[in-house]
């Protein structure tokens, strides 16, 4: 499954496609037959993480000596894009597994990586990311949650929100402020544990769209954790959260692929079926013409997002704007090519009979999450290419 690192800059290898397959097969026998009801019934899409697991596709980013697939960025990817073109909800598992456990695996010390990523790899954790608070969003370095040394432990305190698979997953990465004063140098990240004792979880947010995902807060109580779950040196945890982000936006970027053509290909099959003035509704330059530019969009975010794969597995000096411009890129189009979907299916699309209407509300979350696409525009606009 592992690709080169220097693969060709926009094609998928060989192997790269013969893992599309074999996701996609996956996807539609075993995630697809769950979707509406998951979020019809808004719950986690257990069916789908027993699937990927028994597939190891659940994490297939953690290296080889981790015991993971050691799969490239532009293979996560595809396995992300092609599980959301089914259930948007069900990709947030290999998606967020990549995102809480990527600080470890690239600020970790080696025995936090031998401990957690194994797990990670064989399907007994999944690994959420804790840096949103309250009162920080997209100013997250004002958060307020705050670690404390005391001897060999840390403690910490503090409110989490917004976190994605919170309570399904065993392991936690949690940004918090060690010294108030150098604001985000005075941030570090850490590993906190479910089962650690004073970690509780508020209530699943009544969301929009992937509602299958769940998301929670994260309090906590004065948890007592050993040093060596800092990931990384002291102060160096806002960074090392920043640079995840150039690295997994490219994830939300899939994610909004594999939305975007699932409505799509909906929407094409509908228009041969459906029949209006004596005739497919498909035959008319019209219809012909709104599929054209939501296949031309799509394409065109497909080139970009695989093009920030490439940047990011060999960790290119333009990766920021790129990992920032594909998630914008992409997430714009999905919420466009989503809304065309439903047009095209006129009042059908517009009802819980049809998938459509799901994928519309789940798209509407990639604009919003790693960074709302202001954010996005901001982060492009400080790293324009040379
Ligand atoms: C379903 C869901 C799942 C999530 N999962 C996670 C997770 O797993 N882990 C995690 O840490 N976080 C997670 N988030 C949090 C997410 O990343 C934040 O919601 C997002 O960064 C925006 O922060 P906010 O909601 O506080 O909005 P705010 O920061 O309050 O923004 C409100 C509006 O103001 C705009 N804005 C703010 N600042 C500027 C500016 N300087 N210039 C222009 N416009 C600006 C924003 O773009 C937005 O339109 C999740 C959120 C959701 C909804």
């Amino acid at each position: 499954m592992a690709g080169s690192p220097d693969f060709d800059l926009y094609r998928p290898s060989e192997e790269h496609d013969m893992l599309r397959d074999t996701v996609r097969a996956l996807a539609e026998a075993k995630i697809a037959p769950y979707a509406a009801e998951v979020d019809e019934n808004a719950r986690f899409p257990r069916e789908a993480l027993d699937a990927l697991v028994a597939a190891d596709l659940q994490a297939v980013h953690v290296p080889e000596e981790f015991g993971g697939a050691g799969a490239d960025a532009l293979a996560t990817v595809i396995v992300i894009e092609e599980v959301a073109r089914v259930c948007a909800s069900s990709s947030l598992i290999p998606a967020v597994n990549k995102l809480g456990s990527l600080p470890v695996i690239l600020s970790g010390s080696e025995d936090l990586k031998k401990k957690y990523l194994a797990p990670l790899a064989k399907g007994e954790a999944m690994f959420s990311y804790c840096l949103s608070e309250p009162d920080a969003g997209s100013d997250a370095a004002g958060m307020k949650t705050r670690a404390v040394r005391d001897g060999d432990f840390w403690v910490l305190n503090g409110v989490k929100r917004w976190i994605t698979n919170a309570g399904e997953s065993e392991y936690y990465t949690v940004m918090a402020v060690t010294d108030p004063e150098k604001r985000s140098k005075g941030i570090s990240a850490f590993v906190v544990e479910k089962s650690d004792e004073g970690v509780s979880f508020g209530a699943p947010e009544k969301k929009l769209g992937i509602k299958g995902s769940p998301t929670r807060e994260v309090y906590l109580d004065n948890v007592r954790i050993p040093a060596d779950r800092m990931i990384g040196a002291e102060g160096t945890g806002f960074a090392t959260a920043m640079k995840t982000l150039d690295h997994t936006r490219i994830t939300i970027a899939a994610q909004a692929l594999g939305i975007a053509q699932g409505a799509l290909d909906y929407a094409k099959g509908y228009v041969q079926e459906r029949k209006q003035f004596g005739k497919p509704i498909g035959d008319f330059q019209g219809v012909q013409f709104m599929l054209a530019d939501m296949a031309m969009k799509l394409e065109a975010a497909r080139q970009l997002t695989y093009a920030a794969a490439a940047k990011s597995e060999r960790v290119d000096a333009d990766l920021t704007f790129f990992g920032a411009a594909a998630k914008c890129y992409a997430s714009d189009a999905a919420m466009e090519i989503t809304l065309d979907a439903i047009q095209l299916l006129g009042g059908y699309g517009y009802t819980r009979d049809y998938p459509v209407e799901r994928m519309m509300r789940d798209a509407k979350i990639t604009q919003l999450y790693e960074g709302t696409n202001q954010i996005q525009r901001i982060v492009m606009a400080r790293n324009l290419p040379k």
